[in-house]
């Protein structure tokens, strides 16, 4: 049995008082005599049953949604490896497994999350309307956004590239798609939309809302490419039967945040700490090897936080 983060650190949102101190140090030595006597729920990581609630210092998000026992978070519903919702209607992917694993540091059960949809465009404004408590799903921090929200992380770094059919040996990079004439899909809203802009005459530039209707069109042969994240490409060529190929060449960076309201920084720091525990105890791996790890072999590390302010 994993013992819950929250149970060993000591949270510097949480009262420092002794009593509180002793009172963690009991519920520990009793989680303990239960993992040793082989009690309790045995899973692992994000999936554990939270036993304990945490306590947080009064009128911060944390205090809402641990007081509230649920959460909403924003994600993607049609990136493979990511997020993805199944027939089951559970979302599954990394993304997924980095909102449970936040969730769990507010003693929320993954059962109690909310998995909203949160299209490219739509993810500042979910944000700002309160549609979400938070937004996992495969967000570029960028100055742009953070005039509108803020971020936590980033717990994973991207870069664009470019997917193309199979058999398609003209497209090798972003510098040759103008002289192929070719027709670019990407999506509204994205920080790739955006990018190709710089290489491809935008009468060329083909923009959905998700990216599954440009993986359809380039299956059709309404376009001749795809461009956005790289690993967002990879579940989509994982998906599509070797129908599919990645040119291989990222040709930006793309730094994965979580989404939060702007200035929310004790918020920030909150999600900071729960990722940084869960590196350091195997949990941000894990997720990753469950998911996207399936098709991207290398683990990534937990990359250098940003600052919150
Ligand atoms: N990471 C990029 C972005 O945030 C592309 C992936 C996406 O659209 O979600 O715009």
């Amino acid at each position: 049995m994993r013992i819950p983060q929250f149970l060993i650190q000591q949270h510097p949102f949480q009262p420092h008082s002794l009593r509180r101190r002793r009172l963690v140090t009991a519920v520990l030595a009793g989680a303990v005599a239960l993992a040793a006597a082989g009690c309790g729920s045995d899973t692992t990581g994000a999936e554990s049953k939270i036993q304990v609630k945490p306590t947080f210092a009064a009128g911060t998000t944390m205090a809402r949604l641990a007081e509230a026992g649920k959460v909403t978070v924003g994600t993607k519903f049609d990136q493979p490896l990511f997020g993805l919702k199944g027939l089951n209607g559970e979302i599954a992917g990394f993304d997924a497994e980095i909102a449970k694993i936040i969730s769990a540091g507010l003693g929320i059960n993954p059962g109690d999350i909310t998995f909203v949809e949160t299209p490219s465009a739509q993810r500042e404004g979910a944000i700002q309307q309160g549609k979400v408590d938070f937004v996992v799903a495969t967000y570029t921090i960028n100055d742009k956004r953070k005039q509108l929200v803020s971020f936590a992380g980033p717990y994973y770094q991207a870069g664009q590239d470019i997917m193309v059919k199979k058999d398609n040996t003209t497209i090798t990079g972003p510098e040759s798609l103008r002289a192929a004439n070719a027709k670019v899909c990407s999506v509204s809203g994205s920080t790739p939309a955006e990018k190709i802009k710089e290489y491809v005459d935008t009468s060329n530039i083909v923009l959905f809302d998700v990216y599954s209707k440009c993986a359809d069109a380039l299956r059709t042969g309404q376009v001749d490419a795809v461009t956005t994240d790289n690993v967002v490409l990879l579940g989509l060529v994982d998906s599509s039967g070797s129908a599919f190929k990645l040119v291989g060449k990222p040709f930006t960076t793309e730094p994965y945040g979580v989404g939060i309201k702007k200035g929310d920084t004790a918020f920030c720091h909150f999600i900071d700490e729960q990722l940084t525990a869960a590196s350091a105890d195997g949990r941000y791996a894990k997720a990753w090897e469950s998911t996207a790890g399936k098709v991207a072999k290398t683990t990534p590390t937990l990359p250098t936080l940003a600052s919150c302010s």
